[in-house]
C-alpha cells in the first residue's frame, strides 16, 4: 500500500474533516497552542526526569526556529526528521541524500544540534540507510518493533477500530518483537534504535482506547522489557503531551520503582553507550587450581555480573535472578570457580554466533569443552532467544558485562516527532510541504 492511498483511505481530507475537532483541540492556526504543548514536555523532561528526544522536520525549524530553539535550550534531545514530512521509502538515494542534506544545513543554520534520524511516517529503504551512513549520524531509528499487548484488546473493541489499527500496521511494517531481542544494533557507521509499537497515535486515533488502557498497555510493555533486560523506544507526538501527561509521568514512576534500576536514556546517550560498550573486552588466567583473575578492558559505567563463582577480593551484591555484580575494583577480578566461567567456542563456531555473543557481552574463550560449562561449537542457523535461553537457563559458572551501564537492568526512551506546530502545517505536510 502507497502512503498517498494510505492517507487518502486512512486519513485522507474526508476523514481529516471528520477529525476536525480532534485537530482543532491539538492545533491553531498559529503556534501558540503547539508552543504550550511542547512546554508541557519541557516541563515534565525537567521535572520527571524524562530525557526526551524529539526528531523534528527541517522545514517546520525553518518556520519557528526560536520554538526549536527554546527546546535546546531546554536541554531537550533535537534529530533530523526529513526535510519535509514525505515517505521517503519512495526516493532514491540521491534524492534523499539532497533532502537530508538540505536538513542539516537548516539545523546548522540555526544552530540546533543533532546526532540522529529518524525518517517520517517511520517509512524507509536500503537506500535511507546508505545515506544516513554517508552523513555520519550517530544513530538512526526508524524501524520499528511491535509488542504483542493488544489482541487482548480485540473483542472489546468496535471492527472498525481493529482494521484500522491493522491497516496502520501494515504501513509500519514492523518486527515482531518475540521473534528477536530488541535492542540497539550498531551498524557500519550508525547505531540502529528501534522504536516501539504500538505508539500514542495507535492507542488514540486509530483504537480509541481510554488513557487508562494506554496506562496499561506501556506498563506492560515496561514490565516484560525489564523482564527481558531490553529497549522500550516509548513514541508520543508532542500534540499529545498533555492529553496523556498523566500517563506518561505514571509510566516514568513506575520505570524508577524497579530494582536493578530501568536507565532512562535519551537516543543519543544510548547510541554513545553501544558503541562504548561494544569496545570492552576481558581475558581470564588461570592463577592456580581453581582460582581466576579476570581483567576486565572497559569503562567505569560497565556492568560487570558473576554467577555461581566465589569472588575472592571483590566487591559484590544481588543483582537479577542468579547474578550478582561486581562492584569494586572492577577491572579486576579473583574468583573460585570450579570451571572456566566464560563461554567456551570450538574452532568452527560461525563468526555470526561469536558476533552476537560478543555484541551481548559474553565473554568467549577458544578451548577444551570439558573446561567449560557452556560450549557452543559450529552452529549455522540459530534462534538467539534459544541461545540465550540455553546460557541463562542454567547456573554454570560465569561472568559477562550486561548490556546496559551502571547496573541497570533495561532501557526506557521517550521520543516523539514534531511534525507541524499549526494547523496550516498540518495539511501542507499532506501535499508535502
Ligand atoms: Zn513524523
Amino acid at each position: 500500500m502507497s502512503l498517498a492511498h494510505f492517507l487518502l483511505n486512512s486519513r485522507g481530507i474526508v476523514n481529516l474533516t471528520l477529525r476536525a475537532n480532534t485537530l482543532l483541540k491539538r492545533f491553531s492556526f498559529t503556534p501558540a497552542k503547539m508552543e504550550s504543548l511542547l512546554d508541557c514536555g519541557i516541563k515534565m523532561h525537567q521535572e520527571f526526569g524524562l530525557k526526551l528526544s524529539l526528531p523534528v522536520t527541517a522545514i517546520i525549524l525553518e518556520r519557528y526556529p526560536k520554538i526549536i530553539q527554546k527546546l535546546q535550550n531546554n536541554d531537550v534531545e533535537l534529530a533530523v526528521h526529513g526535510y519535509v514530512h514525505i515517505d521517503y521509502a519512495k526516493l532514491s538515494k540521491e534524492k534523499q541524500l539532497k533532502h537530508f542534506i538540505r536538513a542539516i544545513k537548516i539545523f546548522k543554520k540555526y544552530g540546533i544540534k543533532f546526532h540522529g534520524f529518524r525518517a517520517p511516517y517511520t517509512r524507509w529503504n536500503k537506500d535511507t540507510f546508505l545515506a544516513i551512513q554517508e552523513l555520519a549520524f550517530l544513530w538512526e531509528s526508524s524501524k520499528t518493533v511491535l509488542w504483542d499487548v493488544l489482541n487482548k484488546y480485540k473483542s472489546i473493541l468496535p471492527e472498525k477500530n481493529w482494521k484500522a489499527y491493522k491497516k496502520v500496521l501494515k504501513l509500519y511494517n514492523p518486527i515482531d518483537a518475540s521473534a528477536h531481542p530488541v535492542l540497539p544494533e550498531i551498524k557500519e557507521n550508525f547505531v540502529e534504535i528501534p522504536v516501539s509499537l504500538p505508539d500514542d497515535e495507535i492507542m488514540t486515533d486509530r483504537l480509541n482506547l481510554s488513557p487508562e488502557t494506554i496506562q496499561k498497555v506501556w506498563k506492560e510493555i515496561l514490565k516484560i522489557t525489564y523482564e527481558r533486560g531490553e529497549l522500550f523506544t516509548l513514541q508520543i507526538h508532542p500534540e499529545r503531551f498533555k492529553l496523556l501527561k498523566k500517563i506518561i509521568i505514571e509510566v516514568v514512576k513506575d520505570g524508577k520503582n524497579y530494582t536493578p534500576k530501568i536507565w532512562i536514556a535519551n537516543l543519543s546517550e544510548i547510541a554513545k553507550w553501544w558503541r562504548e560498550k561494544s569496545k570492552f573486552s576481558a581475558k581470564i588466567r588461570e592463577v592456580d587450581n581453581g582460582n581466576y583473575k579476570i581483567v576486565f578492558n572497559c569503562s567505569h559505567r560497565a556492568t560487570i555480573l558473576c554467577r555461581n563463582v566465589l569472588p575472592l577480593q571483590n566487591q559484590i551484591e544481588p543483582w537479577y535472578n542468579s547474578y550478582q555484580r561486581v562492584i569494586a575494583p572492577s577491572n579486576e577480578l579473583q574468583i573460585q570457580s570450579k570451571l572456566r566461567p566464560v563461554i567456551g567456542i570450538g574452532s568452527n563456531c560461525s563468526q555470526t554466533l561469536k558476533n552476537f555473543l560478543e555484541g551481548e557481552g559474553y565473554i568467549l574463550e577458544q578451548g577444551k569443552k570439558e573446561n567449560y560449562g557452556i560450549y557452543f561449537e559450529d552452529i549455522k542457523d540459530f534462534n538467539e532467544f534459544e541461545i540465550l535461553k540455553q546460557i541463562e537457563k542454567g547456573d554454570l559458572p560465569l561472568i559477562r558485562f550486561w548490556r546496559w551501564p551502571d547496573g541497570t537492568r533495561s532501557c526506557l526512551s521517550i521520543a516523539g516527532d514534531i511534525d507541524s506546530l499549526t494547523l496550516i502545517d498540518f495539511f501542507m505536510r499532506i501535499f508535502g510541504k
